[in-house]
C-alpha cells in the first residue's frame, strides 16, 4: 500500500509539473547573441539631438542580434556591409555631421565562428531600412523578411525599391508574434522611418528585453524623448518612445538601444550569450 501511494504520488506530481515544464522548454526563445555590426563615429551628435552638443562627436555601437528558438533562428538587423571590413580607414560618410563605420568583424565570420550558416537561419527581421541596418541581407537569400508593409513600400532614394523584389517576404501591418508563443514579438515603432519596428524578446533567464532599433539612438536622447532631425516623423516617433516606455513598465524590460556604445559596452559579446 505505502509503494502503491508513493507511486500515486509521483504520477499525480508528473501530471502537475511534467508537461508544463516540458512545454516551457519546447516553445521558448532561449539563447540570444550580440554581435558585431560595425563600430561607428557620429560626426556632430546634435543631427541626433537637435541643439545639443552642437558640433560634438560620439561614438556608436551597431548591434546585430541573433535569436535562437526550438522552431529555428532569428536574426535581428544585419548592420553596415560586410565590405567595410575590408575597408583600412572604414567607409567615411558624405555628410561630416553623420556617421564614419568601420566593421572589426564580418557578420558572416561571426556566425561562423558560432557554427551557424546563413541558410539556418529561419528569419530575417531588421528594424528598418538605413544602411547600418541592412548591409548583409543579401547574405540570406533564403531567410524569410519580416518587415513592415510600409517600410517595404516606402520609396528608397532617386525612387529605387529598398529590398530585392525576389527576396522571400512577409510585409508586417503592426505587431507580430514570430514564433506564436509571444516569447519573440515584433513591435510597430513608426517614426524614425515610416514602418521602423523594434523587437520584444523574453528569455527564461535574462527575463524581457526590448530591442530599440533606432527609436531611440543613446541614453540621454531616451531621458529627454529627443527626435533626431532626419526622422521620417516628429509626432510618431515621440508616440513610438512612449508606446516602448509602457512596454517596459508592463514586461519590466531591459531596453537594449542599438547603438548606445556605452550601455554595449557593458553586454556580453558573442560567443557569449543571454538565454
Ligand atoms: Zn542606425
Amino acid at each position: 500500500m505505502k509503494n502503491l501511494g508513493m507511486l500515486w504520488a509521483t504520477f499525480l506530481a508528473l501530471c502537475l509539473t511534467g508537461p508544463a515544464a516540458s512545454a516551457e522548454n519546447e516553445s521558448a526563445a532561449d539563447k540570444l547573441y550580440i554581435l558585431n555590426c560595425g563600430e561607428g563615429v557620429a560626426g556632430d551628435i546634435s543631427r541626433w539631438s537637435p541643439g545639443v552638443n552642437v558640433g560634438q562627436s560620439m561614438d556608436f555601437a551597431d548591434n546585430c542580434y541573433l535569436i535562437h528558438h526550438q522552431k529555428g533562428w532569428l536574426l535581428w538587423d544585419t548592420g553596415v556591409a560586410d565590405a567595410i571590413a575590408a575597408m583600412p580607414d572604414g567607409q567615411a560618410p558624405a555628410d561630416p555631421k553623420a556617421t564614419h563605420w568601420r566593421r572589426p568583424k564580418t557578420l558572416a565570420s561571426q556566425l561562423d565562428q558560432l557554427g551557424i550558416k546563413p541558410a539556418d537561419i529561419a528569419y530575417l527581421a531588421i528594424s528598418h531600412t538605413h544602411p547600418d541596418h541592412i548591409g548583409n541581407i543579401e547574405l540570406f537569400p533564403e531567410s524569410m523578411l519580416l518587415v513592415q508593409k510600409a517600410e517595404y513600400d516606402w520609396p528608397g532614394p532617386s525612387g529605387a525599391a529598398r529590398f530585392k523584389p525576389d527576396h522571400p517576404v512577409t510585409k508586417l501591418e503592426g505587431d507580430h508574434d514570430v514564433f506564436g508563443d509571444g516569447s519573440v514579438t515584433i513591435i510597430s515603432t513608426p517614426g524614425h522611418t515610416p514602418g521602423h519596428q523594434s523587437l520584444l524578446v523574453k528569455l527564461p533567464k535574462t527575463g524581457a528585453l526590448v530591442l530599440s532599433g533606432d527609436a531611440v539612438h543613446f541614453q540621454s536622447n531616451w531621458e529627454n524623448r529627443r527626435v533626431p532631425s532626419m526622422n521620417a516623423d516628429k509626432d510618431a516617433t515621440l508616440a513610438s518612445m512612449q508606446r516602448i516606455a509602457d512596454l517596459v513598465a508592463k514586461e519590466k524590460a531591459q531596453l537594449w538601444i542599438n547603438h548606445d556604445k556605452e550601455q554595449r559596452d557593458k553586454l556580453k559579446m558573442a560567443p557569449d550569450f543571454y538565454n
